[in-house]
Parts: structure tokens; C-alpha cells; sequence
């Protein structure tokens, strides 16, 4: 294939008014004033750029699994990031911000390469993987990477961030405070190791949330973080009720959601899951203003009975929640 020009501008498929609700796993939202799709780094920032002369703002989709969009929209430019390169060399693995991370799982197994079983199972992109540091069962992505490289959206350069530059912590990351820098791509530090072992371990992770019904549709998987819990009573109670140790204090969200006798609450179309309490749901016919209140209601009782202030995991686009 010919390498486009240097210096012939990229030309980007823009959509106007398109809703961005069959974008998102919540299947919630009002339309993108623009959106448009980047495949590499040139067509992401001739979007940025575009964006910029237009004075509007921009923001990244990546799978969606993690957004609650407002009934209103985006009244600015969505950049999907659709660049989706993956290489690996040793136990190195270069990849791009779109790539989807289940399917990475899969890949590496093949591969033959270890460290991302755990994440099995953890729908939307690597670039939304690294931003939020997603994890489950105790391993996190931010546990095996080796650097990130990121576009800042104001200069329109590339940074190469070595992992301890990133700030990982539970479910945060340096590119969750600062909306700016994109995540690109990130360089993967994996073992190499037996193949049917790491294949067996990806399926057991998957057999796993399939037995707690983590695969629920129409959700953006957890919706609160888990909260770290200084009631010493209450953490015994969780201790001896699930006869497991509590990890730093920090409580599973569902566990006090429903403690506090919330299962199954609703607000219009948008309903506490009745499978997985730190689950909420769209029935069918929600709208982001619903789940905005189911999620005010929750927080506020949790708070009333149970002492405890919940966060949203979940990333709002045009709200507040
Ligand atoms: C059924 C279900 C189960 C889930 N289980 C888990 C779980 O076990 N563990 C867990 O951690 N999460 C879980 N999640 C949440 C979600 O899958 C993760 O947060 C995921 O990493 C989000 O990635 P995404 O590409 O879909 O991000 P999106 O939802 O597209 O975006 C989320 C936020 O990240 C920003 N963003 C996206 N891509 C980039 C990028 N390249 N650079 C900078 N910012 C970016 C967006 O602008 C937005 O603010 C679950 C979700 C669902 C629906």
C-alpha cells in the first residue's frame, strides 16, 4: 500500500447530529453535534485540530462501556478512536488505544504471554483500560504496563509516559485527571508462559463473572467504585456475612447497596440490578436523567443507613452526576 503524503491533510468522514446512544453499553444518550472517527494518529489530530478552529469542545469514545451520555448530547466534536494496531516482540506488546480489550486477552493467550487473565471478560477499549486502570480479581492493566504513550490535545504531540509517570491507583490514572492527554497506545510488560495454562486461567476468569452475571447488558458494568469503609463494625459484618477479608478497607459497593435494601429500586426506565446491586440498568427505555436520580437516591441511602459515601466509577459526558 502507499504511504500517504507527509504533508496531504487526512481526510475525516464527519457526521453531524448522530446520536451517540448505540455507542455506549448504557444504550443512553442524545446525539454528537459532530462525530468522527480516527484511525491513526494523523486523522486524530487533524480532528483535534478541526475541533479547535471550529471552538468546540471534543471528546474520546472508545467502547462505551464506561459512559453515560446526557439526554441532550455532546454539543461538540466525538472522536472515536478506532486506531487498532497490536505487535509483540518477547513478552512486549505494542498496542494501540482502540484495540479491544477482551479480545488482547485472547490474543496474548495465544501468544502464549501472561498477565492480562484477569482482565478477561472487560468490555471496551485498551486506550478506556489504561485512562480508567480497569481491572477485576485483584490485577489492574496499570499492573502490566511498561509506558503509554498519550497525544496531548493542546500541543498535538506525543508523550511517551514511562507506568510510574502514569499515577495508576484504584480505577484513576494521570489520564483520568487530566481529559487533555489521549490515551494512544501503551507498551505491555508480559511473561512468557504455557499456553493452555494461560488459557485456562482466561476462562476461569470468564467462568467467574458469567457466575456472578457480569456480563449484564445495558449497564456500564459498576457503577460506584468500592468505598473505602472506617466502620470497623460494618467491616466485620462484611467479613463474617462473605467469609472473606476485606481488601484496605475497601468494600464491594454492591455488598452495601445492598445492605441497605436498595435491590431492585428504579426511577423510571433506570433500575438498581436485581442479579448485581452495583449494577444500574436500563430496562429499555431509560433515559440518562433516570439513572442520574437512581444514582442520587442510592448514594444518598447508603449514606442515610449506612455511613458510607459512594463515588461513580462511571464517566458522564455533558452531566453531572
Ligand atoms: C458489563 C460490564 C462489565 C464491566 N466490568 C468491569 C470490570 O470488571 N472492571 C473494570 O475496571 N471495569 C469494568 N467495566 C467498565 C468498563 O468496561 C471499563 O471502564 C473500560 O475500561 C472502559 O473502556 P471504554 O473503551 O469502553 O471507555 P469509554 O466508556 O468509551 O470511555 C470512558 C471514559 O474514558 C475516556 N476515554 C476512552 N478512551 C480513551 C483514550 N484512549 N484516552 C483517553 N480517554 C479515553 C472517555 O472519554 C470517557 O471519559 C464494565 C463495564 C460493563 C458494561
Amino acid at each position: 500500500m502507499p504511504k500517504p503524503h507527509p504533508d496531504k491533510k487526512p481526510h475525516l468522514d464527519i457526521q453531524e447530529n448522530v446520536p451517540l446512544a448505540p455507542f455506549t453499553s448504557f444504550r443512553i444518550g442524545g446525539p454528537a453535534r459532530f462525530l468522527v472517527g480516527a484511525r491513526d494518529l494523523r486523522e486524530l489530530q487533524e480532528a483535534l485540530r478541526l475541533a479547535r478552529a471550529m471552538n468546540l469542545p471534543f471528546c474520546i469514545l472508545g467502547g462505551g462501556s464506561n459512559l453515560l451520555v446526557s439526554d441532550d448530547g455532546f454539543p461538540g466534536l466525538a472522536i472515536r478512536l478506532l486506531m487498532d494496531r497490536v505487535t509483540f516482540s518477547g513478552g512486549m506488546v505494542q498496542v494501540q488505544g482502540g484495540f479491544d480489550l477482551t479480545t488482547l486477552v485472547h490474543r496474548t493467550a495465544d501468544w502464549g504471554l501472561s498477565g492480562l487473565e484477569s482482565l478477561a471478560g472487560i468490555p471496551g477499549t485498551v486506550g478506556g483500560a489504561v485512562r480508567g486502570n480497569a481491572g477485576a480479581y485483584g490485577g489492574a492493566i496499570g499492573d502490566v504496563v511498561a509506558t503509554v504513550s498519550a497525544l496531548d490535545s493542546t500541543t498535538l504531540q506525543t508523550l511517551t509516559l514511562r507506568r510510574d509517570q502514569c499515577d495508576f491507583g484504584y480505577r484513576d490514572s494521570r489520564f483520568k485527571r487530566d481529559p487533555g492527554l489521549i490515551v494512544v497506545g501503551t507498551l505491555l510488560a508480559l511473561l512468557p508462559g504455557d499456553q493452555d495454562e494461560i488459557r485456562t486461567k482466561v476462562a476461569q476468569t470468564l467462568a467467574k463473572r458469567e457466575a456472578k452475571q457480569l456480563s449484564c447488558d445495558r449497564s456500564a458494568g459498576s457503577f460506584f467504585m468500592n468505598p473505602e469503609v472506617n466502620d470497623a463494625a460494618l467491616v466485620r459484618r462484611f467479613e463474617e456475612e462473605q467469609g472473606v477479608r476485606c481488601r484496605e478497607c475497601h468494600i464491594p459497593a454492591g455488598w452495601l447497596i445492598d445492605q441497605a435494601g436498595l435491590r431492585s429500586l428504579s426511577v423510571g426506565g433506570a433500575a438498581v440490578s436485581h442479579r448485581h446491586a452495583n449494577y444500574l440498568v436500563n430496562t429499555g427505555s431509560a433515559t440518562a436523567g433516570d439513572v442520574v436520580e437512581l444514582a442520587r437516591l442510592v448514594r444518598q441511602e447508603v449514606r442515610r443507613k449506612l455511613g458510607v459515601e459512594l463515588k461513580e466509577e462511571v464517566s458522564p459526558l455533558g452531566l453531572v452526576i
